[in-house]
């Protein structure tokens, strides 16, 4: 059994044969966490995890969907039918939707400066919002005494002190970062989510240094498809088994060992 604590099955990408990508995942025993990235999304994650075996659903506003003029945010092409873009935040709604058995974790959260205004009092506007909007998540995640999933890019210092700041159990999900930063958040006592996407960046130190027990798995699917399935393909969550794979690999250990204690992992964190 293995746990793909990332996915995006509620995405445009499997409108045509989501039922399909379910079955598979259900037959190869294979539990998954449908993550919302905005209102919208989230509620089809509670929908879909209330209507299938094996499914639970993560619910929050991504950084790239806050509403601001400051910036032209490049909008997702699968979260596409999701449009108007922009969503202010909105506790009471997610706390309604927090309320389905379903929900195990508030995500995904975070901090994203890669698109950015190009002034300086711009930036540090645009900053200020979304560390504003991480911030009333974390209270909601706190308040419901669930875990949360982080999104982070270019932003590890921002994060890491809004998250040392307070106390709270989760995954720092798609890791990208060095193994010292993947020890201070290790500190805080998250876990560190390990994706395809170590198929294109080296990783090898980090996962070689992270212990076992502080690993969780992911596909963030549809995208960063595992190399192993090749370069144009849709990624689904039965492809975890290639990060699975690779990390057996670089651990210089069975792909049972890793299977095991990545699962545990996540029922331990997610409650599931
Ligand atoms: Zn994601």
């Amino acid at each position: 059994m293995l746990t793909d604590t990332h996915s995006h099955l509620n995405f445009k990408a499997y409108d045509v044969d989501r039922g399909e990508v379910i079955k598979r995942a259900q037959k190869e025993g294979i539990v998954c966490i449908d993550v919302g990235t905005k209102y919208e999304t989230s509620k089809r994650a509670v929908e879909l995890a209330e209507s299938s075996e094996g499914i639970f659903a993560a619910i929050g506003m991504h950084p790239i969907h806050i509403k601001t003029d400051l910036l032209k945010l490049k909008m997702d092409e699968e979260e596409g039918a999701f449009r108007p873009l922009g969503e202010e935040f909105d506790k009471e709604k997610y706390k309604k939707l927090a309320r389905s058995k379903k929900v195990v974790a508030i995500g995904e959260i975070g901090l994203d400066y890669y698109y950015k205004p190009k002034t300086t009092a711009r930036l540090e506007k645009f900053k200020e919002l979304q560390k504003k909007v991480f911030v009333e998540q974390l209270e909601l995640a706190e308040e419901l005494s669930l875990p949360v999933i982080v999104h982070c890019r270019m932003a590890f210092a921002d994060l890491y002190e809004i998250l040392k700041a307070r106390k709270l159990r989760g995954v720092i999900h798609c890791f990208t970062g060095t193994i010292e930063e993947a020890q201070q958040y290790m500190d805080l006592g998250f876990y560190i989510g390990i994706n395809g996407i170590i198929d294109k960046l080296d990783l090898k130190d980090v996962i070689i240094k992270t212990p076992l027990d502080r690993i969780l798995v992911e596909t963030d699917c549809p995208y960063l498809t595992p190399l192993a399935e090749g370069k144009d393909k849709r990624n689904e969550p039965i492809f975890v088994k290639h990060v699975v794979q690779k990390i057996a690999n670089l651990k210089g250990i069975s792909f049972d060992e890793v299977a095991l204690a990545t699962t545990k992992n996540a029922k331990k964190l997610f409650s599931i």
